[in-house]
């Protein structure tokens, strides 16, 4: 497709295939219709696991596109293109609605831990989304800790102002907040410090790099540093092999998440696992809430 994502978090579009080139109308065509109907969009979910005592403390949920004849499509070929619409408001409603339904069987089912669901930029800057997350959650009665949404660090740096607006009135919901692919952006530590977040997620890039290249480490160790001197919880993304744990357990990181643990998965399996592995889950509201 037109938006090609570069290392770093750059994107680059190719002039040719810009603004309105038959693929990019045909995914878009697609996907409203996907969105119409009720088995093309579907939710994997990744845990994300402790480094001290590996146990589930809450897991990604990951859109997937079963595309009547393309198949499955992976959510970087088509999250830009839905970007550059409105669509993907409605994308992401679809997205929430999916994930907070399930959160409601897993918490039936008593172990419910928190479910993370991806924001785009479009969505931060759109000022009715804590009503909408408000709704949602009162529809599906999920108490607000049990969502967490993540947000690009270059989703925030872009319209600071509105963004933080938006962030915050989430944050008084009580959602929790983490910042996602930390390392490829370019926040400014001051800016870190006034977001109303509660989690940084290192870039897998920077992870999966770190054990090979001396700079990869040096860059994660700062950013588990730079986490806990801001009072946030750290994430590791792209944790891989038993060298990545044992690093992040070094460095003081605090979660993975990676195929080491488990790749994206269907929730039926994820609720096997979430028996086998066992789960951090504290049901009552925190008492500052
Ligand atoms: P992300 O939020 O950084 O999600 C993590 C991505 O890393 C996922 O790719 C996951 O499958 C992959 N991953 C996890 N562990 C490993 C590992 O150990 N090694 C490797 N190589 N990869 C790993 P996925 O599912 O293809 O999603 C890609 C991106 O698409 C996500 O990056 C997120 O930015 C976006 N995305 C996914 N679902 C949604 C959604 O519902 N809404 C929005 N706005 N964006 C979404
Ligand atoms: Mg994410
Ligand atoms: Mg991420
Ligand atoms: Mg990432």
């Amino acid at each position: 497709y037109a938006a090609k994502e570069l290392k770093g978090g750059a994107v680059v579009f190719q002039p040719e295939v810009h603004a309105t080139t038959p693929v990019r109308l045909s995914v878009l065509g697609d996907l409203r219709r996907a969105l119409d109907s009720d088995d093309e969009l579907f939710l994997n979910y990744q845990p994300k696991v402790t480094l001290d005592g590996e146990r589930i403390e809450g897991m990604e949920a990951l859109l997937r596109w079963q595309h009547p004849v393309q198949g499955l499509i992976p959510p970087g070929d088509f999250i830009l293109v839905a970007e550059g619409t409105g669509i993907i408001l409605r994308l992401t409603e679809r997205v929430l609605d999916l994930a907070l339904a399930q959160q409601r069987r897993w918490m039936d089912g008593g172990t419910a831990v928190p479910v993370a669901v991806n924001l785009s930029t479009r969505c931060l800057l759109d000022a009715s989304l804590p009503d909408l997350v408000q709704r949602l959650l009162a529809e599906h009665g999920v108490p607000a800790h049990l969502l967490r949404l993540e947000v690009t660090e270059s989703a925030v740096m872009g319209d600071a102002a509105r963004c933080m607006d938006v962030l915050q009135r989430l944050h008084d919901l009580g959602v929790h907040l983490s910042i996602d692919d930390f390392g490829t952006g370019y926040s400014s530590m001051a800016y870190l410090r006034r977001l109303p977040v509660d989690e940084l997620k290192i870039d897998r890039s920077f992870v999966m790099g770190m054990t090979t290249t001396p700079q990869d480490l040096v860059l994660v160790r700062t950013a588990v540093d730079l986490g806990h001197n801001l009072g946030l919880t750290v994430v590791a993304e792209g944790v891989e092999s038993v060298e990545h744990v044992a690093t992040l357990r070094e460095l003081g990181c605090d979660i993975a998440q990676g195929y080491h643990y488990g790749r994206p998965m269907a929730a039926d399996r994820m609720t096997e696992l979430l028996v086998r592995m066992g789960t951090i889950y504290a049901p009552e509201v925190p008492a500052d809430r």
